[in-house]
Order: structure tokens, then sequence, then C-alpha cells
């Protein structure tokens, strides 16, 4: 198949043939006893993959915004002071999310390419009384990876609640929710997930399902409101049927394979493939003279990279690469969106898509007239992954 393109972007990403036939099975009800069995196994699975035991599992039909749009909803009551450790676009809209429901939002913001540390946050937290820190683990417009560990360690220390946007690092970037204090951690399915677009999926621990209870206000947002969703959630997983909004059937049974293959596979052992691909990815790049977003390796995402273009070389780069096979994503953070590209490698990526990759980015920099070190980062990547 001549036609066929490789899809390397930040999500959607390329889906397992199992899950695509799960997506392609014929529609139930969403009482059916096999639905039910179905999705109660999927909120089973999503605290092994969230590794997180004690927490309260969400699956609900939207996108990550959406997932956003429900832990604010919930969490926030006007009036709450708000902390959004800001590294790009979507740390900018959890912020206007967090804001639409009354919270007063402060950001703090590090330099393109950096990240807040433990001791910028303390400085922050000391400086105000926050009920809530919400941080983006792997940023989509810089590629830049927060360490949500460290961070939500010390945001739980100071008593507030730690929401994580993990929709472009979720079972891709090693995430241990419960072990690291992660009070909410939301993603959407079209990412590391491995689901076709339309789920948000959340786990609430008991800290933040106890702040929902103390609240007193209703929710704002009638969609989004737990308390609409926790029965429907309970008796799922009780193995019982129940109704509040319809489940999208095929997208369950969807996430219900992916789910599967992720365990599998093990979550050290996914967490390991996706770091050791990056690296290869990244050594590919430097070997071709590409400069990376993120300041350092240190900050670099496991899940996602973002180039600068190199001198005389402009966004058309991406419409060369996508001519040579691959489809990559253009940039996305405003202060530098003509001046870089992106390049997601997570859920099903292999070995393989990551050489096409850089194959067709050195194909298309060539046929730029580019030429200087074309040829070397299929190379260097090949020997990262062979280790030699
Ligand atoms: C993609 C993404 C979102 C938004 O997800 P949608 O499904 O497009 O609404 C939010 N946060 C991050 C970090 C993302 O990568």
């Amino acid at each position: 198949m001549k036609s066929r393109k490789l899809l390397m972007i930040p999500g959607p990403v390329e889906f397992t043939p199992e899950v695509l036939n799960a997506m392609g099975e014929p529609t139930t009800s969403h009482i059916a006893p096999d639905f039910i069995d179905c999705f109660g196994e999927c909120l089973e699975m999503t605290r092994e993959v969230f590794l997180a035991p004690s927490a309260q599992p969400f699956i609900v039909a939207g996108t990550g915004t959406f997932a956003m749009d429900m832990a604010a909803s919930n969490l926030i009551e006007p009036g709450d002071r708000a902390l959004v450790v800001n590294t790009g676009y979507f740390g900018d809209r959890m912020g206007d999310i967090l804001g639409r429901y009354g919270a007063e939002v402060d950001h703090l913001r590090a330099p393109i390419g950096d990240a807040a540390g433990v001791d910028d946050l303390q400085e922050a937290l000391d400086a105000g009384s926050y009920t809530l820190v919400s941080m983006t683990h792997v940023d989509t417009s810089t590629g830049v990876l927060t360490d949500v560990g460290a961070l939500a360690a010390v945001a739980k220390a100071a008593g507030c609640l730690t929401v994580v946007d993990g929709v472009c690092g979720t079972a891709g970037a090693e995430c241990r929710t419960e072990e690291w204090d992660i009070d909410v951690h939301l993603t959407a399915s079209q990412k590391a997930v491995g689901v076709p677009p339309g789920l948000a999926l959340l786990t609430f621990s008991p800290d933040a399902m106890a702040k929902f209870e103390g609240r007193d206000s209703p929710v704002a947002n009638y969609y989004a409101d737990i308390d609409n969703w926790l029965p429907i959630m309970q008796a799922y997983e009780n193995r019982g049927g129940a109704y509040f909004g319809t489940p999208p059937v095929n997208l369950i049974y969807a996430l219900n394979a992916s789910l599967r293959q992720i365990l599998a596979e093990g979550m050290d052992a996914r967490f390991a493939r996706h770091d050791r691909l990056a690296r290869a990815f990244r050594a590919g790049a430097a070997a071709m003279g590409l400069e990376m977003v993120p300041r350092d390796d240190s900050l670099a995402a496991p899940t996602l990279t973002a180039l600068y273009y190199p001198e005389n070389i402009d966004a058309s780069l991406c419409a060369g690469i996508g001519a040579e096979g691959v489809i990559v994503a253009a940039g996305l953070h405003a202060e530098i969106k003509e001046e870089y590209f992106r390049i997601g490698h997570m859920g099903d990526c292999n070995e393989s898509d990551i050489l096409s990759t850089l194959g067709a980015v050195e194909r298309a920099l060539a046929a730029e007239g580019h030429t200087c070190s074309t040829r070397s980062g299929v190379q260097a990547a090949q020997h990262a992954l062979i280790g030699d």
C-alpha cells in the first residue's frame, strides 16, 4: 500500500489492529451483560494502568479537554486559589478552565523549554494560600517533561490537592499516581492509551473525593458533575448496568482491548520502552544537528520530541516529511510556532517507527537542500537501539 502513512503526532496515534477491530464489533446495549463486564474490567484496569489502587476511576465520553473540565468543575469552588505549574499551551488552557469555575488562578511559568523545579514551587506556595496545584506531565507544545513526582510531593505537603494533566504522557511516561501523591490524574484515549479519540479517563484520590463531598456549592457543569457519574462507575464495577449518559459502547470495547495490551506489556516495561525509543530518536535528531526545544535531556519527554527547524528551513518541512510517508505535527506554542515541529512517539510505537521517521526527516531535509548531516540520523538511532 504505497499511500500508507505513518502517524507520528501527539495524538491521535497509530492504533493496534486489536483495538481497531474492537471498534468494529457490533454495537450492543449499554446494559447488555457482556458490555457491563467489559466496562467493569476497564474501570479495574484503569486503576492498574494509572498505578492508583485506592482511587476512584471515571471513564466518560469526551476529549482530554473535557477531562480537564471534569477535574476543575468538581474540585473548584468560587474563591478557591489555584496555582498552575505552566510549561506551555495546555497550562494556559487549564488556567482558563479553573478560572471559569471561579478559582483565582496564578501561573508559575518557566521559560520555553524549561520547567519549574521544587524550589520555585515551594516559593510560590509560601507566597499564596492555594487549595489546588495543577501541572502538565508532558507539555504537548514543548516536549518538556515535568517532574510531577517531586512537585506533587511539595504541593501535597503544603496542603494542596494535586492535579496532573497526563494527556500526552499517561501510559507512556512513568507516572505512579498514588505513590506520587497525585489526587487527580487525567488523560484522553487517543494518545499513549492507544484508543481512538472520544474518551476522558480520570482517577480521583480519596482526598479529591473528600474535597468534592465537602463542597458548599453545586458543580456548575451538569455533564461533568461526578455526583452524576459516581453511581454509574460504581454500578459497572459491581457488574450492574446503570444510565446517566449513554456510554460510547465501541470506544469502551476498544479501551478494554488496549488496556489489556498495556497490562500484558507491563507498566515498567512500557515506561522503559518509551524511554528507550525516545532516547534513540533524540540521538538521531542530535546527529542530524537538530536542536530540541527542551533545555536538556533530563527535561525531554519520552512520548514526544519537539525540534527546532535548522537554519533556512521553515514549516514546509512538515509537508515534506509527510510526502516521505510520515505525518508529523507543526509547532503549537504561540511564541515559537513557526520555528519548530513535533514528533509523537507513544502508544504502540516501535523501533521501526523511530527509524522510519528519522529516515523521512533526513530525506525531506535533503529535498530542501539541507544536506550537511542528513545521513547520520538513522545511523545514530541504530547505534542507540543496538547499544553500541
Ligand atoms: C492533547 C492534550 C490535551 C487536550 O486533549 P483533547 O483530547 O484534544 O481535548 C490536554 N492536555 C495535554 C497535555 C494534551 O496533550
